[in-house]
Order: C-alpha cells, then sequence, then structure tokens
C-alpha cells in the first residue's frame, strides 16, 4: 500500500520494491511481483485467487484478440452449465480416469443432501448438445467460463490454479480432415497469442500418448519455456477427440454422400469432435519469462497503460504560472498520444517525489515512460526510458505523434526477440543419454530421438530424477524427472535408419524428435 503522500519528506518516500532478486529464489520474486504488480490476491482458499483489474485487463486483450479469429472461424460462443452430473462424466472411461483425481463434487443443496453429486466443471467436453442431423454440422462452440481442477500439487497463482478462468472451444464435424484443419487452426491461434500478443515464444508440437488430453484422439500442443528455472510449460492445447466422444454419447449424424435406394435408411456417422482450451496460466507465464528486480514487464500490446508521463523539474520554488504551463503540455502530450490510440497516463500525484514515481510505475510494468521537465520543454523534447532496458533516450515533441507508437513496436518487438533467443539457446539436441541429465541440469529443454512409447517415457522421468547412481548430480537442480513436452512440429532433422531411442534401458527404433524437459 502506498504511504499517504502528505508531510513525508521526500527521503521517507522510498518505496517499498520487490525485495528479492528474481535470479535468488524464483517463488518469493514472483510472488511479489504479482502482488505488489496489484495483479492477484490470495484469499483463503488455496488455489484460488482474485484477478485485480491490472491482471483481468489483460485477459481482456486476449479475450478480444481470440474472439476477432474464431468468429473469423464461424464459432459462436455460448455458456454451458457449472455443474454436470456423475453420469454424463463417467460416460467416456478414459475422461473420468484422467480428471478423477481432480473433480470438485457439490453434494448439498441447502440444508439437504443431493440426491445426486454434481461435479463442478473440469471442462465441458460432457456436456455438449446432441447433434440432431448433418445440417448442423459443422457445429463450432466456444465459452469463455472457470473451470475447477482440484489440484494436488502446490498450486500457484495464474500458473497452477484450482479454479481457472478459461475458454473452452467444442466443435463437431463431419471427416476427421475437417476436424484435424481446425485442430491446428486454433493451436496457430494460441501461439499468435503467446507470441503477437503477450511476446511469449513457444514451441507447437503433438503430445505423446502418454501426456495427451484424457479421452482425446491426439492432442496438439504449445510449450513455453522458463529460463529461471529452465523449466517448460505447457501453454495451450487444441485436442482433436476422435469419434470417442460421440460414441459414447451416440453423437450420430447421417451420412448425406451414402447412395441409397428408395425405402432404404442412411447409415449413422459418428461425428469427429475436438475441444481446445486457453487459460489464465498465460498471464503467469508472461510475468515469469519479462519480469525483473523491479517488478513487472508488460509488453506494450496487453498494457492497459502503454506509456506513462511523469512531470519532472517540478520544484517547491517554482511559480505556479510555470507549473501550470508544464502540466498543460503534459496534457498536451497526452492528448496527441491518445489522438494515435495509444493508453496513456499522466502521474500528477502531488507529495511525491519522481524517483518514487518512477518506481511505482516500474514496478508495474508500464512499458514506457516519458519524462517532461523544464529543461526538456527548453529543448523541445521528451525524455523517454524504456521498462526493458536500461537507459534514456529524447523524441523532438514535434515527432511524438509518429515515434512513440513507433517506440512501442520496437519494445513489444525486442521483447519478443529476447525471450525467443533465451528459448532457442535453451533447447538443446541431444543425442546420447550420458548427456541427457547433465544438459537438463544447466537450465535446458532437449531434443532427443524417442521411440515415443508411454513406458519409455516413464523409465526415463523416473531415471532422470537427479538421484539417479553414477550420474553427474547437480545439487542445485531440483530433483524432479523429465517428461515429454512435445514432439515437436518442426522436427531438428530427420531421424536416421536404425537410429535408436535415447533410453539405453529401452532398445527400441526412435521415431521422432521428442522435447522433453522438466517442467511445471
Ligand atoms: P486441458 O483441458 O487439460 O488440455 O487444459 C488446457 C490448458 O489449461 C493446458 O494446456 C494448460 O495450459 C492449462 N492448465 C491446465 N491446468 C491448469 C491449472 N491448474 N491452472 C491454470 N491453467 C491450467
Amino acid at each position: 500500500s502506498q504511504q499517504a503522500p502528505s508531510k513525508k519528506k521526500p527521503d521517507d518516500q522510498a518505496l517499498i520494491g520487490i525485495t528479492c532478486p528474481k535470479s535468488e529464489d524464483l517463488s518469493e520474486w514472483y510472488q511479489q511481483v504479482i502482488l505488489k504488480g496489484e495483479m492477484l490476491e490470495f484469499t483463503d482458499i488455496p488455489g484460488c485467487y482474485i484477478y485485480q483489474p491490472a491482471s483481468y485487463r489483460i485477459w481482456e486483450f486476449i479475450q478480444d484478440y481470440f474472439n476477432e479469429r474464431i468468429r473469423k472461424m464461424k464459432v459462436k460462443n455460448c455458456y454451458f452449465p457449472l455443474f454436470i452430473t456423475e453420469a454424463n462424466l463417467q460416460r467416456e472411461k478414459d475422461h473420468i480416469e484422467g480428471f478423477a483425481a481432480e473433480v470438485a463434487w457439490v453434494t448439498e443443496g441447502g440444508k439437504n443432501k443431493l440426491e445426486k453429486r454434481l461435479a463442478v466443471r473440469p471442462t465441458s467436453e460432457t456436456a455438449i448438445k446432441k447433434i440432431r442431423s448433418h445440417r448442423d454440422l459443422p457445429l463450432k462452440m466456444n465459452q469463455w467460463n472457470n473451470v475447477v481442477r482440484w489440484e494436488f500439487k502446490h498450486p500457484m497463482p495464474f500458473l497452477r490454479s484450482r479454479e481457472f478462468l478459461w475458454q473452452e472451444g467444442h466443435t463437431a464435424h463431419m471427416t476427421e480432415e475437417e476436424a484435424g484443419k481446425e485442430v491446428l487452426e486454433i493451436l496457430d491461434h494460441y501461439a499468435s497469442i503467446y507470441e503477437d500478443l503477450l511476446a511469449v515464444p513457444v514451441v507447437k508440437g503433438k503430445k505423446t500418448v502418454n501426456e495427451q488430453f484424457p479421452g482425446a484422439h491426439y492432442t496438439t500442443t504449445i510449450e513455453g519455456f522458463i529460463p529461471a528455472v529452465g523449466r517448460g510449460i505447457q501453454a495451450g492445447t487444441s485436442h482433436c477427440l476422435g469419434q470417442h466422444f460421440a460414441k459414447m454419447f451416440d453423437i450420430t449424424v447421417e451420412d448425406p454422400n451414402q447412395q441409397i435406394k428408395e425405402g432404404e435408411k442412411r447409415e449413422k456417422l459418428h461425428v469427429w469432435q475436438n475441444s481446445w482450451g486457453f487459460t489464465t496460466r498465460s498471464i503467469g507465464i508472461m510475468v515469469l519469462i519479462h519480469g525483473d528486480d523491479k517488478g513487472l514487464v508488460i509488453p506494450p500490446r496487453v498494457a492497459e497503460t502503454q506509456v506513462v508521463i511523469v512531470p519532472v523539474g517540478v520544484t517547491a520554488k517554482m511559480a505556479e504560472a510555470d507549473k501550470q504551463k508544464l502540466y498543460d503540455e503534459v496534457d498536451n502530450l497526452r492528448q496527441t498520444l491518445e489522438d494515435q490510440g495509444l493508453r496513456v497516463e499522466c502521474d500528477y500525484r502531488e507529495g511525491y517525489n519522481v524517483g518514487y514515481k518512477f518506481n511505482d510505475w516500474e514496478m508495474k510494468g508500464v512499458p514506457l515512460r516519458l519524462e517532461f521537465g523544464p529543461k526538456d520543454a527548453a529543448k523541445g523534447v521528451v525524455t523517454t526510458s524504456r521498462r526493458d532496458r536500461e537507459g534514456k533516450g529524447e523524441i523532438a515533441v514535434s515527432d511524438v505523434a509518429a515515434k512513440v507508437p513507433e517506440l512501442l513496436e520496437t519494445i513489444q518487438k525486442d521483447m519478443y526477440n529476447k525471450a525467443a533467443d533465451e528459448y532457442s539457446s535453451h533447447r538443446k539436441i541431444v543425442r546420447e543419454w550420458s548427456d541427457f541429465v547433465p544438459t537438463l541440469n544447466r537450465k535446458n529443454v532437449i531434443l532427443v530421438p524417442h521411440c515415443t512409447t508411454g513406458d519409455c517415457e516413464d523409465e526415463i522421468k523416473k531415471d532422470s530424477s537427479g538421484n539417479v547412481e553414477g550420474q553427474e548430480v547437480d545439487v542445485r537442480a531440483p530433483s524432479m524427472g523429465a517428461k515429454s513436452l512435445c514432439i515437436p512440429a518442426e522436427q531438428p532433422e530427420e531421424i536416421q535408419e536404425g537410429q535408436k531411442c535415447v533410453n539405453p534401458k529401452c532398445g527400441k527404433d526412435a521415431v521422432k524428435w521428442v522435447m522433453f524437459g522438466r517442467s511445471y
């Protein structure tokens, strides 16, 4: 909370900023950054949080961006109930097996015990309505809502919470081909939310069978990377459910292409379904990647305040008229920038020194600060200070309308490029098992030739857990084992004839280059 501005001497105004360096203790740093950056508040339920305007606004930018794109695909927004009957949730065997451990149940209504308990939706595949005719196809629905997954791993704000916000798309198609095309189209949109809005690089790929969505035919994914810990994170998933749910729920249409004789009935076809989900985890990933020891660093395209103008050089001795003149010029600057469609704040707060104000806006992650004082006015310039790097620059007042939007775009691109360089330099090709754990321990994710089978993955997870006999053990590395993050769509090279799986105990032929890593 801020200090009262009144009688304090400037020295008393030291902002209580982020006190833990990012490199020292990432989770303490993360907590401070999101709390002091006013993104989120804790509640008395672990894993359930209050999203404050600063983070909710980012979510709205994501919603606007994604809605625009899915509307072009003729997807329609709608709303399904929060509760799902146990009977429905259990229909698809793999689905319930995958979610059973995380479902929250409602057992009472008011003073009465419910006859049949109700699940709070962990996702809504099992709620999709029945399709009546092939003329209903393709059916493309999406909802923006909350879901509950009672996670037992340590919850982390945004990244792994028990209640989270997301969109879930549910679609049905006549053919596998059509469904498959949509799965990839959505994955592209997810990737561009990260890359174009949040300035976060991702790797697109397919999940191995071990890691795919419970009940899916196959799962495509985008995988992010948190350089501070060298871990991967699943950033969004687009699933082809195949006909699994359609068979369990008997969702069929009559085959319109079948040649039939008079009186003959058309054959029933099970529809091909997809589902796809993108969550508020994305905000946490963005914070972890871009934030620094001063606090949040928000990419310009999702910053509620893109530019803050701080009047400087205002002294107690200054004549009131001079001060007013300066403030009027600041206001003109604001107007000029707003006319360009930028989101601008001016900090006229009295009784705070500029150092305090600078730190305060830095902690909130505002991408660009403009300083304007009598000296700048005399020179006809504004002083610029980018949040994403040290140092100051200048822009002529007459150029502000053109140069500031340009500078914001440069910041956006530079933030992305920096993160992308970091990700690609920590994505290593590993050919030999002896390099597997040591490379992981150097905070990398790795690409290995792999057989893609589940048993082998389980074995790798066990054998890479950092306490394996005869292996280099980095005492600072988390002891957690590595799992397959994805089979990258862009393979680093072809798998050679006769090339073996990286796991020496496995002995099977390698099928694909698979990205493995420790993960959130
Ligand atoms: P799923 O429906 O299981 O494919 O999940 C969709 C997406 O939700 C995943 O790709 C993750 O990025 C994200 N996600 C999964 N669990 C959580 C969680 N507990 N909190 C926030 N996001 C999550």
